[in-house]
């Protein structure tokens, strides 16, 4: 069991080294399916399996070093490198244009403020039950002190945005700096606990009321993608259960949002009664179609 992961890991990223060479090197193709062709021994036959295999099951796209490109559609995008270690080495820190996915019915479920040892485990379970993925932006505070959960999200095939690393509006938002300095301060911490650090990122409270356009022109530089909402949850307050569920529903009554529903919702301390509600929020969806789909480059913006 304790090697599993690690295994996993490495498969999967050998097997997206090899995926990002054969979509950009026409050669690499040729020689590499010399390779399999011309293989005899148990060993490279085992070699071969291992590279292809864990391709197809891999949970996660990683934005290449050299080629700065996406891999997988429809999966949670990381990178190896922080914003300083791509500069150190001249890499892009931009990210790609990618083309938005618009399909007529998809839901993004999004919760903030995790990891949280009581919430988030249990919202964990409900999605594996339904077998679904959605996302979760963090703390950096918070995955310090709980990088377990953290990584039980990232094994899970979720995806990971950043949400600054105190939540604490009167540290945050002193300038672009500050802000920028939280985001990659808990790239750094996200990056010990799962070896890779996410692309996006949502602004605590919202960007609007918060951000300049300075702001705005740091992120685009350091290539984080900002992601809004379109359906609140109502679950910020002391909304209960059916409240939450209702208030849903209430806001997916606008059609135009059905190709692209963003619901926001939080997995931190004291949000037992969001917990309650997704169930509920999760069949409503399902019942009409619906697909649920984890918040990546191809997202489109929320409004
Ligand atoms: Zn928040």
């Amino acid at each position: 069991m304790m090697l599993l992961p690690k295994y996993f890991r490495f498969a999967c990223g050998f097997g997206s080294l090899v995926f990002a060479l054969l979509a950009i090197c026409p050669l690499a193709t040729l020689a590499f399916e010399g390779h399999i062709v011309s293989s005899r021994s148990g060993e490279e036959t085992k070699t071969a399996a291992a590279v292809v295999n864990p391709l197809i099951e891999c949970p996660y796209s990683l934005l290449m070093d050299e080629t700065n490109t996406v891999l997988q559609p429809g999966k949670p995008v990381y990178d190896k490198y922080t914003v300083a270690e791509r500069k150190v080495r001249n890499l892009p820190t931009t990210l790609p244009i990618v083309q938005p996915y618009y399909a007529e019915k998809t839901v993004y479920l999004t919760f903030d403020d995790g990891p949280d040892p009581e919430n988030t485990p249990i919202i964990l379970d409900i999605l594996r039950q339904h077998g679904i993925k959605a996302t979760f932006f963090v703390v950096g505070a918070q995955v310090e002190q709980y990088p377990h959960i953290l990584k039980r999200i990232f094994e899970e095939g979720h995806a990971i945005g950043n949400h600054s690393y105190n939540h604490i509006y009167s540290q945050l938002y002193q300038s672009a700096h500050t802000y920028i300095k939280q985001l990659q301060q808990t790239d750094d911490i996200i990056k010990n606990v799962i070896g890779v650090r996410p692309r996006i990122s949502r602004a605590p409270g919202g960007s609007a009321g918060s951000f300049t356009k300075e702001y705005w022109k740091t992120l685009e530089q350091d290539g984080y993608v900002e992601v809004g909402w379109n359906i609140s949850s109502g679950d910020a307050s002391s909304a209960k259960a059916q409240q939450i569920v209702d208030n849903v529903i209430r806001q997916m009554q606008n059609k135009s949002l059905w190709n692209h529903a963003i619901v926001l919702m939080h997995d931190g301390r004291g949000h037992g009664e969001t917990v309650k509600a997704l169930p509920h929020i999760i069949t409503y969806f399902k019942e009409r179609g619906f697909e649920f789909r984890v918040v990546n480059l191809e997202t489109p913006p929320a409004w």
